[in-house]
């Protein structure tokens, strides 16, 4: 508690819509799955909430609570990360406007835009967000939306928010970061000057790998107005269970990242010791070209990390098979420990030429890890990296 007696957001998450059961006093709030809200009368005021697809309580509750945790103004949430990501570019993004984005980006969030272009509704322009001269150069030209992704996916490069959104404001670009990766727990881009951040809450946020669901979260009540139209338009916005079972997942994210940084050093410690390792992509390794930006602008290092086998395909080949701890599955910030080969999993809607410029190799491997006991990880990759450096 700070000295005016006020809750952290994370402790107002833990305790979100703990006060909200007038009729029977339950702690945890109610589920509101009804899809419709009595009307008083014709020509009276219209009920709160009337139609969930435009508003339900539930949802509503967990928009207050992630707009809260990422200090925005307003929130809306939506059935998908690419939903949420649709509904960012549909609301914000003119007929033909231009889009910048990482040419490392979301393997899916790679194919909307590149799907877009090609039937003109935006002009996309994929760089190394990474690097800002190829920033400043892309930025020579108008834009209207500048996407920044950090770290990014599935190569861990660090992206400078703040000295992205003043160049991207310079141009009358919005700057929107999609901070799915660091959770509001180790980030806050709003902080930053991003003026829209949205998230996967499949990931770190809901936690456990049993919603698919999303999060736009606006530093303005005016951009949170726009974002909403459209996802109500376009039928974006999530469901009710999601939402209650969103909400639930969300009470430990501060408990869970913690964990999950915790394994993930001694992940990264074992990984980079290793002969059959030939490179380790984590921003928490002082050689990591971004871990100066990444110290200054994050409140920690994160639970992925990615690394390429010296044995090429071979060695990724043994590596993968026969792991007791880690399962070999996409998606990433849940519970458990994942394993993801981006060029044949993730990233596979990429074109090679894409994937080739983006630095996704054939030997790359992702991990997400979870937050089992450290010496089980341990276990299980030391007799992984047994398999590779025999392939
Ligand atoms: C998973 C993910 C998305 C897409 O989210 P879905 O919930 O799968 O639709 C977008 N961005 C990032 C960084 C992601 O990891």
């Amino acid at each position: 508690m700070s000295q005016d007696g006020q809750l952290s957001p994370l402790a107002r998450a833990v305790r979100a819509g703990f006060d909200t059961d007038s009729q029977y006093g339950s702690v945890t709030p109610a589920l509101y799955p009804s899809t419709n809200y009595r009307f008083a009368g014709i020509g009276e005021d219209k009920p709160a909430f009337d139609y969930s697809r435009s508003a339900n309580p539930t949802r509503a509750l967990l928009a207050r609570t992630l707009a809260d945790l990422e200090h925005g103004a307003d929130a809306t949430v939506t059935g998908s990360g690419m939903s949420a990501i649709t509904a960012t570019v549909e609301a914000l993004v003119g007929p033909h406007g231009r889009v910048v984005a990482p040419a490392d980006c979301y393997g899916g969030t790679w194919r909307l835009l590149d799907h877009l272009a090609a039937r003109e509704r935006i002009e996309v322009d994929f760089i190394d967000m990474s690097d800002l001269g190829r920033a400043r150069a892309a930025l020579s030209r108008p834009a209207e939306l500048v996407l920044v992704e950090t770290p990014s996916n599935p190569l861990m490069r660090i992206t400078d928010i703040a000295a992205t959104a003043e160049l991207a404001h310079a141009r009358g670009a919005l700057l929107v970061a999609d901070n799915t990766f660091c959770s509001p727990v180790l980030s806050n881009p709003l902080d930053l000057g991003a003026d829209v951040v949205l998230h996967s809450t499949t990931k770190f946020i809901n936690g456990h790998s049993d919603v698919v669901g999303g999060v736009v979260v606006s530093g303005t009540a005016g951009l949170g107005e726009q974002v909403q139209h459209w996802a109500n338009a376009l039928g974006l916005t999530g469901g009710a269970w999601d939402s209650w079972l969103t909400l639930r997942g969300l009470r430990t994210i501060d408990a869970r990242v913690r964990v999950h940084e915790e394994n993930t050093a001694a992940v990264v410690e074992q990984l980079a010791d290793s002969d059959a390792v030939a490179r380790v992509h984590y921003p928490g390794l002082p050689g990591h070209p971004g871990h100066a930006l990444a110290a200054r602008q994050q409140r920690g290092f994160g639970a992925l990390l990615s690394f390429e086998l010296a044995g090429g395909l071979d060695a990724v080949k043994a590596f993968s098979s026969d792991l007791r701890a880690i399962d070999l599955a996409e998606s990433l910030g849940g519970t458990e420990s994942l394993l993801a080969h981006p060029a044949t999993m993730t990233h596979a809607g990429m074109t090679p030429q894409a994937r080739a410029a983006a630095g996704i190799t054939d030997s790359l491997l992702r991990l997400s890890v979870g937050i089992e006991p450290i010496a089980d990880l341990r276990a299980d990759l030391a007799a992984a990296l047994e398999r590779a450096a025999r392939a």
